[in-house]
């Protein structure tokens, strides 16, 4: 080839990176502050029907964004919900069918390409501040895949080594749970300060409201509504303080800010669990409670304020829409299961494929096919202290836009949905093709030492 079309093909190479393909939606790069809640419910904040807490902040960056009602996490627990948010990716297809504890030798596997690296290649600085649950050996750790800084509790909060991580050394070995949302949104804070300047990704990831949840004395008592109204409302607090900061720095205009939560309520917690609001189950079941999430998109002057979104839309979906966003590379030697969602949020489009396979510890139980869920049946369980109890259950078919509450099984009257659903579901794991091993592994030795604590 001439070395002459060898630069124009490199130019134009280049130009395709910087614009995403077929739109001149901007001249520079936006800044991505993506806000993930643990184990917050769908009926927790204001702008998603609870009238007793109170999200204002939450519910602003509704008013000025998209807010969807059919949006799924990729896994009713943390681990897989995580690593398919990072990736694009069923969690299935990366071996991550469970939880990773602090006794894991294993992680997200560095093969892996994760969002932070391609928004890093595409000349994003990437902090991440917050719970990390993808392994905490040397090789899995945040600033090996691909976030230039990290600080934060690398597992659930109710797991032994609570400590704060910065980048690859210990900073605190006690950690003081009731100032944690204070602290994360001090990191985060700094992080916008010293970034300002130049592209950056933020991952802010609470490990509230999972248990045991802590508000700072500030809060505490504050909403009325117990100890979990009070956790709640701190976070919305620390929304507000982000919001307030991007403003102040006049980010405010080129920063897509989304917010939502890595699966439903831990309802066996009680008083200490969120709301599903008026979906069935939540958290470790593949009934809607347990997938269903809030999810909302704010972008001032560039995704149309105050709109509601009722199409199936996937946290596997924001890996392709903000790697494009930010001008970076798609992988195209893996299979992904997200789509871009710019389409969406700008009104411009619809999303293609309206389906969702529910896997729940590397089993598939339920697939969405448009309006229709299909779940299998369940032969129940007794429940621990860690898992609610839940009844065995034959056949199950719903209409969700009829029934939001999965209360009506439609499997009987309706054989042909069952059967066209069934098809469905069985392509989708067909394609699939070989999965790898199941990446939770954990010595003999280990689990009997943690036996004794809280799943
Ligand atoms: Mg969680």
């Amino acid at each position: 080839m001439k070395p002459i079309l060898t630069t124009l093909l490199a130019i134009a190479g280049l130009l395709n990176d910087q614009i995403a393909p077929g739109q001149t939606r901007q001249t520079t790069k936006p800044n991505v502050v993506f806000i993930y809640a643990d184990d917050l419910g769908y009926g927790d904040l204001g702008c998603y029907g609870n009238q007793a807490i109170a999200t204002p902040n939450i519910d602003q960056l509704a008013r000025g964004g998209m807010r969807f009602t059919d949006f799924y996490s990729a896994s009713p627990v943390c681990s897989p919900s995580r690593a398919a948010l990072l990736t694009g990716r069923y969690p299935i297809r990366q071996g991550v069918n469970g939880v990773f504890f602090p006794d894991s030798y294993t992680g997200l596997d560095s093969a892996e390409v994760t969002l932070a690296e391609t928004l890093r290649g595409a000349g994003y600085r990437t902090g991440m501040v917050g719970k990390w649950q993808l392994g905490h050996l040397e090789a899995y750790r945040p600033v090996r895949h691909g976030f230039d800084s990290y600080f934060g509790i690398p597992y659930s909060n109710d797991m032994t080594s609570v400590v704060y991580l910065r980048n690859d050394h210990v900073e605190e070995y006690k950690v003081d749970q009731r100032y944690i949302t204070q602290r994360y949104t001090q990191e985060a804070l700094r992080f916008i300060d010293q970034n300002q300047k130049r592209p950056f990704f933020l991952y802010v990831a609470h490990n509230m409201p999972h248990i045991p949840i802590y508000a700072s004395p500030e809060f505490v008592g504050k909403s009325g509504q117990g100890l979990y109204g009070d956790v709640i409302q701190e976070l919305d607090w620390s929304v507000g303080e982000i919001m307030k900061k991007l403003r102040e720095r006049g980010l405010e205009e080129n920063t897509l800010v989304i917010f939502s939560s890595d699966n439903g309520p831990w309802l066996v917690m009680g008083e200490d669990a969120g709301s599903a609001g008026p979906l069935r189950e939540g958290k470790q079941t593949t009934f809607e409670g347990g997938m269903r999430v809030p999810a909302i998109a704010c972008w001032k002057g560039k995704i149309p304020a105050g709109k509601v979104n009722s199409d199936l839309a996937l946290m596997m979906d924001w890996f392709p829409t903000l790697t494009k966003l930010g001008g970076g590379r798609v992988p195209t030697d893996r299979p992904l299961d997200g789509e871009d969602l710019w389409p969406v949020l700008t009104g411009t489009g619809k999303r293609k494929a309206e389906q969702l396979a529910y896997y729940f510890n590397g089993k598939l139980e339920a697939f969405r096919l448009g309006d229709w869920k299909l779940k299998l049946p369940y032969g129940g369980n007794a429940g621990t202290p860690g898992m609610k109890a839940l009844a065995a259950h034959p056949l199950l078919l719903f209409n969700l836009r009829q029934d939001l509450g999965e209360q009506n099984n439609l499997a009987e009257q309706n054989p042909a949905k069952v059967q066209e659903l069934q098809t469905a579901m069985t392509a989708f794991g067909q394609s699939l093709g070989k999965v790898p091993p199941g990446k939770i592994q954990r010595s003999e030795a280990d689990k009997s030492l943690s036996k004794a604590r809280k799943p």
